[in-house]
């Protein structure tokens, strides 16, 4: 244990050593990450969408 690394980050986007304060190494990363984050969002939206258009479907059916 003679190389023992200083605590670090990684970049969430590119895997980058940063230090621990930071999650991101630049502001191209964090403006994927937002990105990234925008699309998690809006695939979570349609899948709700998908749900509950399936359940008034099934309602109308059964009526
Ligand atoms: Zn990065």
């Amino acid at each position: 244990m003679a190389n023992t690394i200083p605590p670090h980050n990684h970049c969430m986007i590119c895997m980058k050593a940063i230090p621990t304060s930071e999650t991101l190494c630049s502001d191209e990363c964090k403006q994927k990450y937002q990105a990234m984050l925008k699309k998690k969002k809006l695939t979570l939206l349609f899948l709700w969408i998908m749900i509950i258009a399936f359940i008034a479907v099934l309602f109308f059916v059964n009526i």
